[in-house]
Order: structure tokens, then C-alpha cells, then sequence
């Protein structure tokens, strides 16, 4: 066995209900003087109860999906003109995404304290949107230096976001078994993250203000976040990536929908990893696993109900078939890919 595993340096704060006081401590460490907040609207209410006491010298709330170049410009002179020495971010990815868009630039440090299970906060990957174009990168400056998790901060996210997302991790978690850089380690992760998210997402479709379900999706959405980085993108979030620049498709339910297909796929083609997955999900098979647990949370299950039209399967065919990872467990050609992108576009049964 050889491997180079990297592991990524951050500080986790995790204290329900205690978002305010985890956050003041950090300042107070880093040591900041002019903070700057980033939240979307939706977040603002939010943020402000966080950071109430906090030395803001600047309340940022122009957040989009895929961080737009234009965006993440105007939030970088905002940041400049108001001479800001660390960023706070309090929302979904989206916003987790704008931050780091200013940590490039800038190399200011930013506290995360997500309000999703997207699992941005845990990652060096960056990433920005010119027209329908999404150009990825990974930075170290990027990474936030401490992530604050407070469950109660998840509680408002209604149950198809809570799913969505879940599963978005799940994906994460997923499809880190197969990534170019998969090791031990972050299978590892993988596998631990694939038991607390599946356990999660059970408890909080079942009663979606279980705090102790809440709790466990956001230890899970580190976890697929620390393997994801660390794995790298394996087929699922390469076929996502095209998709969702290409037609504007909701991030999370992409994920959602597409990783059935890509498991049965890879996991007919990986057995000793298909292995692992059942077991992480309880099943006497993979597939038999995720389809159980999307039975259980009502999972979005098509595309097509999601804004991707039927004519875009062949050009998004074209855009995928470059970037198939070479060591993909399954060997990928165009009919193949046509097939997986059609069931994943009208909802088929991945089984
Ligand atoms: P998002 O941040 O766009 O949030 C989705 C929606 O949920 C928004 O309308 C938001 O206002 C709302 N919301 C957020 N928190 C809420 C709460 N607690 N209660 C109620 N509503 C709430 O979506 P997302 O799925 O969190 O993130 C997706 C983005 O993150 C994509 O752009 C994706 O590319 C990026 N992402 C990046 C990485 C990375 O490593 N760089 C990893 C995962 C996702």
C-alpha cells in the first residue's frame, strides 16, 4: 500500500445554540478589529444575532447562487474600502463561496458558520461563475480557518432543502470512494460520514426540528466535505458540474438526483468499494442502500423537474465525456453516458 495524504488544517467550534459566543471567542483569538459579514438576505436576521456584538465594520448581504464574478468583485472593493481584517460568513454554500472569493484576493481569514449540509466551509476549493461558465480552483487561502457549527442555526431549513442537501453530502461521501486521490484515509471519512448523514437525514424527515438529527447531518457534512477535499471529484461531481453551469440547475437536488445512477454504475464495476458503501448504509448492496434511504426521505429523483430540458442531454454528453476521471472504476463511452444522463433526466429507477 502507497499513498500521499493531505490533511487540511482548521479548527472546529461545534456547540449548539451557542453560534454568538463561538464566534465572539474566535474574534477575539484572531484577534480581528474590523469583521466583515457576509449573509444573503435570507441570512441577514441570522447573522445579525450572531454577530451582535462583534466589531463589524461592514454588513455584506449581495449573495448568489455560484458566486458571479461581478459579485464576488463587489464584495472584494467593499472588503478593501472598509480595510476588513477577517471575514464571517453565516449561510448555505452560496455564501460560504462568496467569502472565499474574497479570501483569494485578499488572504483575509474567514469563520464559517454554515446554515446547509453543502460542506463548503471544509474545503480549499473555490469556486466562480462568469456567464454560464463555473471555473473551479483550490487555494489555501480559501480554506476558513474555523468552521462554527451550531445545529439550531439548521433548524429553519425546510425538509426538501434538509434532503437536498443531505444527500448533496452524501454524494460527497459517495463518490469519494472512487476520486482520484482515494486512500484509506479519507474512505475512511467517507464511510463514517455515509453512517451519520443516512442517520440524520431518517431523523429529521421523521421530525424535522430533532436537534440531536440536525446535530449528526452537520458532523456527517464535515466529514463528506474533509473527504471530498481530499479525494478530489470523481465522475459524479464532474457529470454535476457540466449540468448545473450549463442549465442553472439547482446545486443540491443535481447532486441529489444524479449520484443514484453513477453508483450503480461505478459500484457494479468497484465491488470491494461498493462493499464498503453497503455496509456504511446498512444494505445488503449499495444501490439497495441509497435507494432505501431515498425512499425513506422522499428524495427528488428527475432532472427534468428541475429546469434541464431534454435536448440538453447530448450537449452535456459532449461536455462530460473530456473530463471522465481515468481511473473511473466503469469504463464511461458516449452511449453510456447518454443512457445515465437520460434515466437521471426522467427519474428512472437507477436499478
Ligand atoms: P445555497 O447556499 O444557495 O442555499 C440554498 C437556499 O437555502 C438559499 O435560498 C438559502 O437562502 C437557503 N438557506 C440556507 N440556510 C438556510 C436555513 N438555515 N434555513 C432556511 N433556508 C436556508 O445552497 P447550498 O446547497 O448550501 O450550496 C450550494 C453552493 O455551494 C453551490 O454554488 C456549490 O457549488 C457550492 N459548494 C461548494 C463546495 C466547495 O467545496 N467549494 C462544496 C459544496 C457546495
Amino acid at each position: 500500500m502507497r499513498f500521499v495524504h493531505d490533511s487540511l488544517p482548521q479548527r472546529i467550534r461545534f456547540a449548539s445554540g451557542r453560534a454568538a459566543e463561538q464566534l465572539a471567542a474566535e474574534i477575539d483569538d484572531l484577534g480581528a478589529q474590523r469583521v466583515m459579514v457576509i449573509a444573503g438576505e435570507f441570512e441577514r436576521e441570522l447573522a445579525q444575532s450572531i454577530a451582535a456584538d462583534a466589531p463589524v465594520a461592514l454588513w455584506h448581504h449581495e449573495v448568489a447562487p455560484h458566486v458571479p464574478v461581478a459579485i464576488a468583485e463587489r464584495a472584494r472593493r467593499a472588503a478593501a474600502e472598509h480595510d476588513v481584517d477577517a471575514l464571517v460568513c453565516v449561510g448555505g454554500g452560496s455564501t460560504t463561496g462568496l467569502a472565499k472569493a474574497v479570501a483569494l484576493t485578499s488572504g483575509l481569514p474567514i469563520v464559517a458558520v454554515p446554515t446547509t449540509y453543502a460542506g463548503s466551509e471544509a474545503t480549499n476549493i473555490w469556486g466562480l461563475t462568469d456567464g454560464d461558465v463555473k471555473t473551479t480552483g483550490v487555494h489555501a487561502r480559501v480554506l476558513p480557518r474555523t468552521i462554527i457549527y451550531d445545529a439550531e442555526l439548521t433548524l429553519t431549513l425546510p425538509v426538501e432543502l434538509s434532503v437536498a442537501s443531505g444527500l448533496n453530502a452524501v454524494a460527497h461521501c459517495v463518490d469519494s470512494f472512487w476520486a482520484p486521490r482515494a486512500d484509506p484515509i479519507n474512505a475512511a471519512g467517507a464511510a463514517d460520514g455515509l453512517r451519520l448523514l443516512a442517520a440524520g437525514l431518517r431523523g429529521v424527515v421523521k421530525d424535522p426540528s430533532d436537534l440531536a438529527g440536525r446535530e449528526l447531518l452537520l458532523q456527517g457534512a464535515y466529514a463528506s466535505a474533509v473527504a471530498f477535499a481530499s479525494a478530489g471529484s470523481g465522475l459524479h461531481h464532474k457529470i454535476c458540474h457540466v449540468l448545473g453551469g450549463m442549465f442553472n440547475l439547482p446545486h443540491a437536488e443535481t447532486h441529489a438526483i444524479v449520484l443514484p445512477h453513477v453508483l450503480a454504475l461505478n459500484g457494479a464495476a468497484a465491488p470491494s468499494l461498493e462493499r464498503r458503501i453497503a455496509d456504511a448504509l446498512s444494505s445488503d448492496t449499495a444501490t439497495a442502500g441509497l435507494a432505501a434511504l431515498r425512499d425513506d426521505i422522499h428524495a427528488p429523483s428527475a432532472l427534468r423537474d428541475h429546469g434541464m430540458p431534454e435536448a440538453g442531454i447530448e450537449p452535456a454528453t459532449e461536455a462530460i465525456l473530456p473530463q471522465v476521471p481515468p481511473k473511473n472504476p466503469a469504463d464511461i463511452d458516449r452511449a453510456g453516458l447518454v443512457a445515465l444522463l437520460r434515466a437521471a433526466w426522467a427519474g428512472e429507477d437507477p436499478r
